[in-house]
């Protein structure tokens, strides 16, 4: 008789406590931070990413205010790059650019 009253009722499951599983979801729809987003954005821009790295730059931007802005503005310094004649600019100047736009 005593059994049932010792007998513990289930514990109740936490609400505010995500398990490890929901908490990897987070993460898969974020894709990838501002980090790895930055690292990759002139890649972005000229579209040289595979398929899959172009869809998380591209998901990552669309909730990240921050880096939006800044592939908006690399996005218009390539289009006045890509202004000047080309031919008038050799690939050791886009490189040197380039380089200047990843370290602003
Ligand atoms: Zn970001």
């Amino acid at each position: 008789m005593g059994d049932v009253a010792k007998r513990k009722p289930k514990t109740p499951p936490k609400q505010h406590d995500p398990t490890p599983e929901e908490r990897d979801e987070r993460v898969t729809i974020e894709g990838i931070d501002a980090e790895e987003a930055l690292k990759r954005l002139l890649e972005f821009i000229d579209r040289e990413l595979s398929e899959s790295e172009h869809d998380s730059v591209e998901q990552h931007l669309r909730i990240c205010r921050n880096c939006c802005s800044r592939m908006e503005f690399e996005s218009r310094l390539k289009d006045r790059l890509s202004a000047l004649s080309s031919d008038d600019v050799p690939p050791t100047t886009r490189d040197r650019v380039r380089e200047l736009i990843k370290r602003f």
